[in-house]
């Protein structure tokens, strides 16, 4: 029986717009507001599939590579905390549609497959600080960050010698919007 992987999909963030964040990021926020997430694992996620089989997996690729979606602009224009889960995070004040169908698709698709879903509202972000427990003073507003997302990324997520490592193994273009 071959091993399961643990998987999710997500929109990735271009390689200029992680280094700015991470730039932002240290010229914003107090070096002991929480945990920087490090540059390359800046991400949106869009569904969390959990521990997959490898059989499991190809059906989760087939079912998303049927997903006919437009591309759409993402504005990362907004942050905030999360107390409960110790997270500092951007997002998007206004989450352009294309990124809520594309999401609640491969959720619901994932949930057809028996990955389990949580039934909260899905709130597109992206987490810049773990285990930030304290309250940190939120930049204000003013920030801008806006790129094209024109694809969707199934990773691979693994805790390599003391880091969590996040590996694309698929990608799905959207089409033209
Ligand atoms: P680590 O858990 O190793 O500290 P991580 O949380 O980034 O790091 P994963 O737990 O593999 O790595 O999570 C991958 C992505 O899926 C992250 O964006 C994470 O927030 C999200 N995620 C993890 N678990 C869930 C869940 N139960 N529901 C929704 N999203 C989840
Ligand atoms: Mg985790």
């Amino acid at each position: 029986m071959s091993e399961s992987k643990r998987l999710f999909f997500a929109v990735e963030i271009p390689k200029p717009i992680q280094k700015q964040l991470v730039q932002w990021r240290a010229d914003n926020f107090p070096a002991d507001a929480g945990i920087p997430v490090v540059a390359a694992n800046l991400h949106i996620t869009l569904a969390f599939l959990g521990d997959v089989s490898e059989e499991k997996q190809r059906a989760l690729a087939a079912m998303a590579g049927r997903i006919r979606q437009p591309g759409f602009t993402l504005n990362l224009d907004d942050a905030g905390q999360w107390l409960r889960s110790r997270v500092v995070w951007l997002g998007t004040r206004q989450p352009p549609r294309g990124l809520l169908q594309l999401a609640n698709m491969l959720r619901a698709q994932a949930a057809r497959s028996g990955c389990y879903q949580s039934p909260q509202p899905f709130h597109p972000h992206l987490t810049l600080l773990r285990n930030a427990a304290q309250a940190v003073p939120i930049p204000a507003p003013g920030f801008l960050w806006t790129f094209p997302v024109t694809e969707f990324v199934l990773y691979e997520s693994r805790f390599v010698r003391g880091r969590t490592k996040y590996t694309p193994l698929q990608r799905w273009t959207l089409n033209e919007s």
